[in-house]
Order: structure tokens, then C-alpha cells, then sequence
């Protein structure tokens, strides 16, 4: 197939593009670099440096590549910087997400496979795990931008038949990772223990996150290219606390000092994880790499690097 993947050249996108590669498919990659490396980038990926804000450059890559599917992981994906520039991440986005909308229904697109956020769409939460149908209440204008675009998903399949599955990813990790991320403590902590620094636990480390290989996002990719329609919550179902995180990394890095409590994040939400058993129901998919293991891979990843 002819998959058009957004944001493929950044942490979760640069996998989901190796995965579609392995699996024989053609893959063409849109991306800005804001974020994203050429570095991450598979050499056999068709590249094509744009911003998702220029309709006119995408369109002449949609007039190329003629995609069948699109893996629209571009984004600003930065909570604390949504909030100083709310404007500009509606822009990229919603806007963004529009364009790539409105060209995949004239080219006759097959199906758009979305990257939500289960973080940061249903703010603080009412029951745990969570489930799809938990209200949705995002407390940044990063949650709020990447819900928005659910909306317009929903309505271009109505009006115009247009598919979409759009995944609710946990906090996700791995190699490749960019500490400015959702998930950025595991980057964070694991490059300041392979340096030898002390690393900052914000607040109590009591905090439980859905902590989620990125491997096993790339796979709910690929397994949404061919099954499922609507939104999914992907995820372990498991909380995680920044603690056993601190201490699992520290085991895996061989590293020796105790950590460091600063004050806790304003406005951080408490505890959450994903309940996604109707992905494992209808993608099949279920997460296959415990954070152990995960995190073990992730510090082997940035100790290469070194
Ligand atoms: P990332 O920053 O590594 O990837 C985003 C990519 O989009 C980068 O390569 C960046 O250069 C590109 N990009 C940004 N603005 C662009 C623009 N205007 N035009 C073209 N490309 C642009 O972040 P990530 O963690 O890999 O996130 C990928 C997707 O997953 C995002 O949509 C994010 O909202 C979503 N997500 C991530 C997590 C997580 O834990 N990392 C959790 C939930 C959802």
C-alpha cells in the first residue's frame, strides 16, 4: 500500500514508518523538522520536507504519492508550550490536520489513522482506567487541539465516507525519544543518569502514568491500516508511578545517586491510565513489552548514542 506517513520523521512517526517499511509497504514522510531528525528518518521513506500549515505543499505531495492511508502523527506536542502559545498550536494542530482532511477526501484517501492523546483529552479522571466514553475535559490547549480534530474526523466520514481510526496513545517511550515529549521523564531521566547528574522528581513520584513502548504504538499503526473505525484508547491499562520509573531506570543505567524531590507541577493531573480493551477487541492489538523490558531497551538505545 501507499502510506503517507505525517511527523515521520520524529519519535513515535519514525517508528511507525520503519514498521510500515518492514511490512513491504511504499512510505512517503511529511515533516517540518521542527522537532523531528533526518536522522530518525528511514532511508527508504520518500521525504518531503513541508509544513502541514502550507496546503499548496501538501497538495503537490498528495498529487505525487497518491496515498491510500494516512498516519498523521504531526503535531506540536508540547503541554507547557500550548499553554504559552495556544494560537499556534491550533494552527498546526487543527489547521494542519484540515488540510491533510480535505486532501485526503479529494485524492480519495482509504483510511486517516490519527494520533489523539488518552493523556491529555480527558483531563482529570472521573474512573480509572479510563474508557472512550469518559467525558472529555482537557485542561491544556494541547489536548484541546488534538480532541478538536475527533470532531472533524468523525464529520468527514459522515459527510464524505472518508474512514478514520484515532488512536488515544498513553505516555509514550522508547528510543528516539524528545525529552520536550509527553512521555519526556523517561528521556529525561535516562540522559541525566547516563551522563551522571542528579535527576529531579518533581513532587512526590507518586504520580501514575500509562507508560507505553513505542513499539507497540507503531503496531496499533499498522494494525489500523487494515482494521477498526472510530476511536481507540491504546495503552497497558497499568499506572505506572514516576518512582518505580526513577528506580527501573537507575537499575537499567547502573546508576548510583538518589533521587532529588523538587515541587510538584502545577495543574499536573494525579493519576491516569487507559483502559483499551475495545483496541485489543477490534485492532487486536495489546501492548507486548512491559515497562521493564522497555525501559531496559530505551537506556541501551541512548547509551549507543554516546
Ligand atoms: P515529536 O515531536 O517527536 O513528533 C512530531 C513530529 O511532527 C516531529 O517530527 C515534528 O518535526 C513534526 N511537526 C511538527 N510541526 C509540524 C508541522 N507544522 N508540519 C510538519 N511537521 C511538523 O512527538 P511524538 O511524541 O513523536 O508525537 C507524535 C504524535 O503523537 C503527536 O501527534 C502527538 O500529539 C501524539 N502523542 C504523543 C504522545 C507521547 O507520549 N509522545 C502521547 C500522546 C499523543
Amino acid at each position: 500500500m501507499r502510506i503517507l506517513v505525517t511527523g515521520g520523521a520524529g519519535f513515535i512517526g519514525s517508528h511507525i514508518v520503519d514498521l510500515f517499511i518492514a511490512a513491504g509497504h511504499h512510505v512517503a514522510v511529511v515533516d517540518n523538522l521542527h522537532t523531528g531528525k533526518l536522522s530518525n528518518l528511514n532511508p527508504q521513506a520518500v521525504f518531503y520536507q513541508v509544513d502541514i500549515r502550507d496546503p499548496e505543499a501538501l497538495a503537490e505531495v498528495f498529487r505525487r504519492e497518491q496515498p491510500e492511508i494516512i498516519s498523521h502523527q504531526a503535531a506540536l506536542a508540547d503541554v507547557r508550550g500550548s499553554l504559552q502559545d495556544p494560537a499556534t498550536y491550533a494552527q498546526v494542530n487543527i489547521v494542519g490536520s484540515i488540510h491533510l482532511l480535505e486532501l485526503a477526501r479529494q485524492h480519495g484517501v482509504r483510511k486517516f489513522i490519527y494520533a489523539s492523546t488518552g493523556g491529555a483529552v480527558y483531563g482529570e479522571p472521573e474512573f480509572l482506567p479510563v474508557t472512550e466514553d469518559h467525558p472529555i475535559n482537557p485542561l491544556d490547549p494541547y489536548g484541546a487541539s488534538k480532541h478538536a480534530v475527533e470532531h472533524y474526523l468523525f464529520l468527514y466520514r459522515h459527510n464524505y465516507g472518508l474512514d478514520y481510526v484515532s488512536l488515544r496513545y498513553p505516555n509514550v517511550y522508547g528510543p528516539r525519544q524528545d525529552p520536550m515529549g509527553e512521555a519526556g521523564v523517561v528521556a529525561i531521566f535516562t540522559g541525566r543518569m547516563l551522563a551522571g547528574q542528579p535527576c529531579t522528581i518533581n513532587g512526590d513520584g507518586q504520580q501514575q502514568r500509562d507508560f507505553t513502548y513505542v513499539a507497540d504504538i507503531a503496531r496499533a499503526n499498522l494494525l489500523a491500516a487494515e482494521r477498526g473505525s472510530g476511536i481507540y484508547n491504546i495503552g497497558s491499562g497499568i499506572g505506572t508511578d514516576v518512582n518505580t520509573i526513577f528506580a527501573l531506570l537507575k537499575e537499567a543505567a547502573g546508576y548510583t545517586l538518589p533521587p532529588v524531590y523538587g515541587p510538584p507541577k502545577l495543574g499536573e493531573v494525579r493519576r491516569t491510565y487507559l483502559d483499551a480493551t475495545k483496541a485489543q477487541r477490534e485492532l487486536g492489538w495489546q501492548p507486548e513489552v512491559p515497562v521493564a523490558e522497555g525501559l531496559r531497551r530505551t537506556v541501551e538505545y541512548f547509551r549507543s548514542l554516546s
